[in-house]
């Protein structure tokens, strides 16, 4: 590996592994009065809290370096792993730093969580961002713009500045940098995915939760230069598969290296979805929280959390599998996980429709054990070969 590259693949590491936040503090310290504005997975305007000045905080849990003491005690044992690890994460202390909290509605654990956030917490800012489900500018796209103004005034009143349409257009063009950064990644990986490898380049990703948007970008285009430059990286025979079900609670860094040592080469994933929530640029001209509220109903992604209309599920992930030249799917789900098991049966048939491969277990975010992943992702690889051969 360049010194480079290590440099990079060490920074992600250590920025993902920060569930105290400290990069957050770090930030926070370099001048005084900032404010750090957190949200849970899936989508939040974050152009709206950098135009705000503060800085946006993606948690996604505690993962599997979390010893959960208090966390279990708030939730039933019949769902999944995330909600726990987050109130243990800030019963703990460890998100003092944040100023707020955003909690998209994801589904009912997460509106649940933002429940107990307010009786946990009634001295912090929280608010539940209902994101619409209807998407004809006239019902859904008014309801988003109301959530956007919303939440425009109470960011104003939180940092006792008012949010003008040039800091908005600002920030919508940093984030549409981020996203042509994370597109061009994505594309570069499913050309050759030897050179980003799955658990790396997942990091790489993640690490724009925590990183003000300018620098995730730059670190982004550092890791599309470098990566291929490391000479032991080199295409194998493996199965090219496109992963979903993990857009919530993440898998550990080990399961996706398992799948690739299993024979598999990650072509597609939906980790760390609401940093690619919308997938086309946003204009910059004229209203901007106007262009947020279109981009929103015309571009947002395809995903178990949103409304698709009859007979239309399961046609993104189709599209996703021959866009990326991929011979199968992987449904890798958190255990408990109702968005993502609920939208399987439907995801299925339209992949048995397609005549494209598919294999499926689950996770929890501090599984631990993968010998039977491992065996079972492998099985699948070695069989999409054999047929493709036959
Ligand atoms: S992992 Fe699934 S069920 Fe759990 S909070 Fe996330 S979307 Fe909801």
């Amino acid at each position: 590996m360049t010194p480079a590259l290590a440099a990079l693949v060490a920074r992600a590491e250590i920025l993902t592994h920060d569930l105290s936040l400290d990069c957050v503090r770090e930030w926070k310290a370099e001048a005084p009065g900032r404010l750090a504005m957190g949200h849970l997975p899936i989508a939040v305007p974050r152009e709206l809290i950098h135009a705000a000045g503060m800085l946006p905080v993606g948690i996604v849990g505690g993962g599997d370096r979390l010893e959960i003491i208090r966390g279990d005690a708030y939730f039933q044992s019949y769902i999944c792993h995330i909600p726990r690890s987050t109130i243990e994460l800030a019963l703990s202390g460890r998100l003092d730093a944040l100023d707020g909290m955003l909690f998209p509605s994801i589904c009912d654990v997460i509106r649940n969580l933002s429940g107990m956030w307010r009786l946990l917490f009634p001295d912090r800012y929280v608010h539940y961002v209902d994101l619409p489900q209807n998407f004809a500018p006239e019902t859904g796209g008014r309801f988003w713009r109301h959530e956007l103004d919303i939440l425009r005034a109470d960011f104003a009143r939180l940092t006792g500045r008012p949010i003008d349409d040039e800091a908005l257009r600002a920030s919508i063009a940093v984030y549409n940098a981020q996203r042509e950064a994370l597109g061009d990644l994505y594309e570069a990986r499913a050309r050759a995915p030897w050179c980003f490898p799955a658990g790396e380049m997942y990091q790489v990703v993640r690490a724009g939760n925590l990183l003000p948007p300018e620098a995730h970008t730059a670190f982004m285009r550092d890791y599309i230069r470098e990566a291929p430059l490391d000479p032991d990286r080199h295409d194998q025979d493996r199965s090219r598969v496109v992963v979903v079900g993990m857009f919530c609670e993440q898998p550990p860094v080990g399961l996706l290296l398992t799948l690739e040592r299993a024979g598999c080469w990650i072509v597609d994933d939906d980790l760390q979805l609401g940093l690619r929530w919308l997938t086309e640029a946003v204009p910059l001209d004229g209203d901007p929280l106007d262009n947020l509220t279109q981009a929103f109903l015309s571009t947002h992604v395809r995903t178990a959390s949103m409304y698709e209309p009859e007979g239309h599920r399961g046609s993104g992930l189709v599209d996703a599998v021959r866009r990326r030249g991929a011979e199968g799917v992987i449904f890798c789900a958190p255990s408990f996980c109702d968005p993502a098991l609920l939208d399987q049966p439907m995801l299925v048939a339209a992949l048995d429709r397609a005549g494209i491969p598919h294999t499926q277990f689950k996770y929890t975010e501090d599984t631990g054990q993968f010998a039977v992943i491992r065996e079972q992702a492998g099985t699948f690889s070695d069989s999409i070969r054999l047929w493709s051969q036959a």
